[in-house]
């Protein structure tokens, strides 16, 4: 059996040192609000290049908090609106309607499956507050467009950056793009804890001061609360062992790429379309005869001392094909497990019933017709190439 992602042999390989961390932390008798945690969110600026990084509870309150330390700050108030791409995953909408703002859904690129930028501007109103981008899939939202929007209409942007930690737009890390971000490690993202964890970055030092208060019952000093705030913080357990699977990252992301290269080269069935990077490296000049900007990765070669992709930290490698249902089933048969990221939009859920009548065709689109290809990070080549084969020998010509 090809696993989607094995978690089990992913932490494996950090287990001596995962175990004597835990057994520090058993052994210390301080589990919240001490040493780790602030050498953990330490590192964590640095890595991501921020002057804050709060660790919190998840990735969902990661999103909440920083909403609603806007809302604290006189940003945005009950009924503004805030510009989320349509087929995110729905922690990042719940984020928006938890603090009693109105999401105003966004067609995606079906390109890139990220929020497609060239529509902003028609969905901008007086009521907007702020752009919630989403980098989906591990590959950044971002563009000097994007930048010089939310400045000509000063506005907010958030990144929820659940699934891409690790990426970089123009040697810029995803996190430090925007003026706060939201970052989950549940444990199937690309730096996972043995739990649920989050945190938020910033480099707007009011900001994290508000965030980090909100998080612990909206006090900054123990039984003064200035804040109606929430219980939502990162505990020193999970904090020890995402220090040390954070030293582990960009090899892991690095071997993510490797698997998405080799996908992009060796799937050749052409009833499937591969995955688009969304932004040429700085100094791409496409090859000859090509002059989309859009680079498919189909064949793609970066021109010599650029690496290629890295906008893009392969969270998940999702193809779409008109008959995603039988790919997914010949794929089971060929033992190899495949998921949908997501089968359903958030516009189309019982939780958002007064959507469910609006239409959203790419998003449906994406939704009908993805699927997502193992990209574990410890997957050998030979399993690579074993799901190439069986994607490529799924013949769906008697199929509608
Ligand atoms: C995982 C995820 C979240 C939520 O993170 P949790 O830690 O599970 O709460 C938010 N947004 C996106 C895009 C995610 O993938």
């Amino acid at each position: 059996m090809i696993r989607f992602l094995d978690l089990q042999k992913i932490n494996a390989q950090y287990a001596a040192e995962l175990k004597k961390a835990a057994a520090d932390v058993i052994d210390s008798g301080w589990y919240l609000l001490g040493d780790r945690v602030k050498k953990f969110e330490t590192k964590l600026a640095s890595y991501i290049g921020v002057n804050h990084a709060i660790g919190v509870a998840n990735g969902l309150d990661a999103l909440r908090l920083i909403l609603k330390a806007f809302i604290e700050l006189g940003y945005m108030k009950e009924g503004d609106e805030i510009i989320v791409p349509a087929n995110t995953y729905i922690a990042t909408i719940l984020a928006i309607t938890d603090n009693r703002l109105t999401p105003v859904l966004v067609e995606p690129d079906i390109n890139t499956y990220n929020l497609d930028i060239s529509l902003l501007e028609s969905h901008i109103t007086s009521r907007t507050r702020a752009i919630l981008v989403v980098h989906l899939y591990g590959q950044i939202c971002w563009s000097e467009e994007l930048e010089s929007i939310a400045k000509q209409h000063n506005l907010k942007i958030i990144e929820d950056n659940a699934q891409a930690i690790g990426a970089e737009w123009n040697t810029r890390k995803s996190g430090s793009l925007g003026d706060a971000a939201g970052f989950s490690f549940y444990p199937g993202k690309n730096l996972g804890a043995l739990g649920d964890a989050g945190a938020v970055t910033t480099n707007d030092d009011t900001l994290a001061t508000v965030v980090r208060s909100i998080a612990n019952y909206g006090s900054n000093q123990k039984y003064h609360n200035q804040y109606q705030g929430l219980n939502s913080r990162l505990d020193e357990m999970q904090a020890a062992f995402l220090y040390i699977k954070l030293s582990h990252l960009d090899a892991e992301n690095q071997a993510r790429r490797e698997i998405a290269n080799y996908y992009c080269n060796h799937i050749t069935n052409q009833n499937i379309i591969i995955p688009t990077a969304s932004q040429p490296c700085r100094g791409f000049k496409p090859p000859k005869g090509l002059n989309d900007p859009l680079q498919p990765c189909r064949g793609f070669k970066p021109p010599k001392g650029l690496n290629d992709g890295l906008n893009n930290v392969w969270h998940l490698f999702v193809i779409l094909t008109k008959t995603r249902d039988q790919l997914q089933n010949h794929l089971t048969q060929n033992n190899i497990q495949t998921h949908i990221h997501y089968p359903i939009p958030p516009h189309k859920q019982q939780a958002y019933k007064h959507w469910n009548h609006l239409s959203y065709p790419i998003t449906e689109q994406i939704h009908n017709q993805c699927l997502s290809l193992p990209i574990s990070p410890v997957m050998t080549m030979e399993e690579v190439a074993l799901v190439c084969k069986a994607v490529n020998e799924f013949d769906d010509s008697g199929l509608s």
